[in-house]
């Protein structure tokens, strides 16, 4: 916990230049300052402040006029204490450029890091500052807003303000994720995104595992006479030698399932990326998405999309397939270690081949592949994580408030049901064990046990909704409460527990 100490002692009653002032923030040592987010610019000082759990941005200075908040005279300068609001941020964004999204670009290293409260961004940055590996610190799909009864323009801002206080300004993206509708894609691009992340799922003929060969062949002579000849003249009995020396080869029946699966696929994204990508005039990292469906991603598949793809003009900066195996939230990988890692190096090879990375989705906790994923991708890889972030606040919140964490289990298992709805999981709520006969230090051990974590995973978006019959929340101004007093240990959680992702997936430290 942070000493509470009025942060106005610092200043010394005679100092008269703002670099005098800046020293006197910058050795204090006082809990309720960023250190980190002491800046100077045009002889004005800026730095945040935590009061009574809410932060706040002080400005010393002649730009002090340029923001909204209460004026105070500090030292021979005028000054403003000011609320987080958007007004505010805008101006912080024109003076620190670097508080704004970015893209990345289709090489190297970057990891998605969904932030479901808005609180996680500062432990993040904390432990990518001294890694090769690009943060997207925004990442919320749809879905994920409307469980948390959040909205675009404050996840963006949780993750700029966080950026600002720590005083990260070697750049950090924003992803639309999962974008199905193009209203959402222009939504995110208008609000600054440098990320799409298109879900294609809804164009993929996802029942042809299920058909035989001859319905299969129905399928396929019924498409366009036109689509079928040029297609089959390009890639029916055609082998590809990648860069690598990889063949890829294509017979009859793969060719004909293929063309079935994923030619909607082609026209959505092309449609989106000419609509909305291309116009919105600035760098945008556009990942096509294949992954949530039931059909996994063959080698050939990936291929033909991205081929496909890129002679349709679109430019993409990842593709997302579809592992064998599953990626569960929340849990370690469940398959065939031997076929995923066969098929992962062809997949990392086609990625490389066309000049952009492999997204690997549901990354969260998916320890036994990113040994794989850091060795063939040579560390030109995306991977996403989401929900584990939540569960590390979990765990915070089961270290330091035992009582408020039985109650969300509790919640949880009644209500594992409705929330199953939203997500895959296998898990068994029997082999839980019963929270109400464990020690309160035996809390925090129920997110080492996939059990729980997927039963805690799935329903993030019941326990923070939830509401008495008084209309008052009943979990989520507590939990709120509880992961701001204790910030730091919820940052050191996802230093340590995203660190093991980043160490394991071989990503250099500089
Ligand atoms: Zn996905």
């Amino acid at each position: 916990m942070r000493n509470s100490m009025n942060w106005r002692v610092v200043f010394p009653n005679n100092s008269n230049s703002i670099d005098e002032l800046q020293a006197a923030i910058t050795a204090a040592e006082i809990g309720s300052i960023y250190p980190k987010s002491v800046q100077v610019v045009d002889n004005s000082l800026f730095f945040m402040v935590n009061e009574d759990l809410e932060r706040k941005l002080v400005v010393v200075g002649a730009l002090a006029e340029k923001f909204t908040g209460e004026e105070e005279q500090i030292a021979d300068y005028q000054a403003k204490v000011c609320s987080l609001t958007p007004e505010n941020l805008s101006a912080i964004q024109e003076i620190f450029p670097w508080t704004k999204p970015q893209a990345f670009g289709p090489n190297g290293a970057s990891i998605g890091l969904g932030d479901r409260l808005g609180l996680a961004s500062p432990g993040h940055i904390a432990t990518v500052r001294n890694r090769a590996v690009k943060p997207i610190l925004a990442q919320q799909s749809i879905r994920e807003l409307d469980l948390t009864g959040r909205d675009y323009p404050q996840v963006l801002a949780a993750a700029a303000w966080a950026v600002f206080e720590q005083g990260f300004t070697t750049g950090y993206g924003a992803d639309g994720d999962h974008l199905k509708k193009p209203n959402d894609v222009q939504m995110a691009i208008d609000l600054g995104f440098s990320m799409i992340t298109l879900d294609c799922s809804e164009h993929i003929d996802d029942t042809v595992g299920s058909l035989t060969d001859d319905q299969v062949v129905e399928k396929y002579q019924a498409l366009p006479d036109k689509l079928r000849s040029r297609l089959e003249t390009e890639y029916l009995n055609q082998s590809f030698t990648l860069a690598s020396g990889t063949v890829i080869k294509f017979t009859a029946d793969d060719f004909r399932r293929m063309v079935v699966i994923y030619h909607k696929v082609l026209d959505f994204a092309e449609q989106i990326y000419n609509d909305i990508i291309q116009p919105a005039g600035r760098d945008v990292d556009f990942e096509v998405s294949i992954d949530e469906v039931a059909t996994p991603t063959t080698p050939q598949d990936h291929f033909f999309v991205a081929n496909e793809l890129i002679k349709r003009g679109v430019k993409v900066n990842s593709v997302a397939p579809r592992f064998c195996g599953e990626f569960q939230k929340g849990i370690d990988y469940i398959g065939d270690i031997n076929q995923f890692e066969a098929e992962f190096k062809v997949h990392a090879e086609i990625a490389d081949h066309f000049g952009y990375k492999v997204s690997v989705h549901s990354g969260s906790d998916k320890f036994a592949v990113f040994g794989i994923v850091g060795k063939y991708t040579k560390g030109r890889y995306h991977v996403k994580t989401a929900g584990t972030n939540w569960l590390e606040a979990v765990r915070v919140i089961a270290e330091v408030a035992p009582d408020l964490y039985r109650k969300m289990h509790l919640f949880a298992l009644n209500n594992l049901n409705e929330a199953k709805k939203y997500y895959h999981v296998t898990f068994d709520p029997n082999a839980i064990p019963d929270v109400t006969k464990l020690a309160d230090d035996q809390l925090p051990n129920l997110m080492n046990q996939n059990d729980a974590r997927q039963a805690l995973h799935i329903t993030y978006g019941l326990i923070l909704q939830a509401k008495a019959e008084t209309g008052n929340y009943l979990f989520r101004d507590e939990i709120y409460k509880i992961l701001l007093t204790h910030r730091d240990l919820y940052s050191s959680r996802l230093q340590q527990h995203i660190g093991k992702h980043l160490d394991l997936l071989n990503t250099k430290k500089q």
